[in-house]
């Protein structure tokens, strides 16, 4: 994940001054300086990281701290607010409305994901009972149409589009108008990437703006932009009214701290994030869970939610039973494998329990666990010794190697499901009690 080892070293930080027999100023001050250069690393902006860095400083005044404070829980609960402070600008983006018309206007380079995320946007809110609409108003690109197009007739929502039309603001206003006629209550409207900023793409964006008035203009951003990121998303920000951020391919591989950056630039708040290439993959986006799910603290009502969500009712107090005591056999691995998989990537639902590393579970790699958990399943892996592993692999005309794999991938995840124990099992609303404590 975009960030995974950004949130490594932080944690890995804020372990090393655990493991000090005292907190004193040259712990604190090595604690700090391994997270600016993890933040810097990261391509998170300069300015951000020296800030946060004397703000800590100002929190956290071990002299100040009378004996019995618990210092590490001081430093560590500052270093989470104030990664909270940088992607939270305090306050919250425009919230369309469902029932009543809202215009939302997409900007970003080309290439940062802007059509596909429309698409998953519009397709989003569709599943919410909304009546969404998407107009592309890209006339520069060519296919720019064609691909929204698809898109859209894919997840059958409404499209406007023209092959002739080279104006966008034309285009625009005549789809604007169109569906705000056929009652659509969320007109999103795609406008043109360019390759780079140049005047050209500002001006026309601009115009575009102006004819359509949108709602909200949220700006698209590739995670693995760079130190660029600050300037490019302020030059957005200082030609159309930028109210919110989304950033893409956060499941890739990059250091994505400019993303970060983004949020402090357009002075805007972060409402989803792209995962992947299909239109359902995309998630809203809380800071606090996220910034708890990156320092490896979990996001436990998250967690709970995704279990309410996608296991059926009658079988939720078995699992939660089963979660709460930790107790891991293969059987319950493999029958709660088809549970845990409908909640989404298992990294990701992983990623929610407190401690977790999602080095631990790979994308892409759950198919593969559940194949191998399956061919385990009537095995008792405390019983597993060599002469043992010897006769499973002959008798399923096996190699011993698959067999000690097989057995590895068990205790992947025999680690996961331990962190399980002693999970409290909350009802319905006390979920967000529960996911503070947690994170206390
Ligand atoms: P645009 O030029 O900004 O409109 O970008 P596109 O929507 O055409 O996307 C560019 C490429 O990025 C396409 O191949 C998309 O499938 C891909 N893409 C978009 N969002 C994501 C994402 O969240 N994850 C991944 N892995 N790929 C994405």
């Amino acid at each position: 994940m975009v960030l995974a080892q950004l949130g490594g070293s932080i944690s890995r930080a804020l372990q090393q001054m655990s493991n000090a027999t005292i907190i004193d100023e040259k712990v604190l001050n090595d604690c700090l300086n391994e997270i600016t250069r993890a933040l810097l690393q990261s391509d998170v902006q300069f300015k951000l990281v020296r800030d946060m860095q004397t703000n800590i400083k100002k929190i956290v005044n071990l002299d100040d701290l009378a004996a019995g404070h618990n210092k590490r829980r001081i430093i560590q609960q500052a270093v989470f607010n104030e990664l909270c402070k940088i992607l939270d600008p305090g306050k919250p983006a425009f919230a369309p409305k469902k029932g009543k018309a809202s215009v939302v206007m997409f900007v970003g380079l080309q290439g940062s994901g802007k059509t596909t995320t429309c698409t998953k946007y519009a397709f989003y809110h569709q599943k919410k009972g909304w009546k969404p609409a998407l107009v592309c108003a890209d006339t520069f690109r060519a296919g720019a149409f064609d691909q929204l197009k698809q898109n859209a007739t894919k997840a059958k929502i409404p499209f406007y589009g023209s092959y002739m039309e080279s104006d966008p603001v034309k285009i625009a206003v005549e789809g604007v108008d169109r569906f705000r006629k056929e009652n659509c209550d969320l007109i999103i409207v795609d406008t043109s990437g360019r390759h780079k900023q140049e005047a050209a793409l500002f001006e026309e964006m601009r115009q575009v703006s102006e004819a359509t008035k949108p709602d909200l203009v949220i700006f698209v951003m590739d995670s693995s932009i760079g130190q660029a990121a600050f300037d490019q998303a302020q030059a957005f920000k200082q030609s159309v009214a930028v109210g919110a951020v989304i950033i893409t391919k956060m499941d890739g591989h990059a250091k994505g701290g400019g993303a970060l950056s983004a949020v402090a630039a357009t002075k805007s708040p972060v409402i989803f994030i792209g995962t992947g290439e299909h239109m359902d993959e995309f998630e809203v986006f809380d800071v606090k869970p996220f910034v708890s799910r990156l320092l490896g603290m979990g996001d436990i009502s998250g967690f709970m939610d995704k279990i309410h969500e996608v296991v059926p009712m009658d079988q939720q107090p078995e699992l939660l039973q089963k979660l709460s005591e930790g107790n891991f056999t293969l059987r319950i691995m493999y029958e709660q494998f088809q549970n845990i998989l409908k909640m989404g990537p298992i990294g990701q639902v992983f990623s929610m329990l407190p401690g977790f590393s999602s080095e631990l579970m790979p994308k892409g790699r759950e198919k593969e666990s559940q194949a191998k958990i399956k061919q385990l399943d009537s095995s008792n892996p405390k019983l597993m010794n060599d002469s043992r592993m010897m006769r499973i692999a002959r008798g399923s005309g096996r190699q011993i190697r698959d067999v000690m794999e097989m057995m590895e991938e068990y205790k992947r995840l025999a680690k996961i499901w331990s962190k399980m124990k002693g999970l409290k099992i909350p009802k319905k609303g006390e979920m967000s009690a529960l996911s503070r404590n947690m994170n206390a």
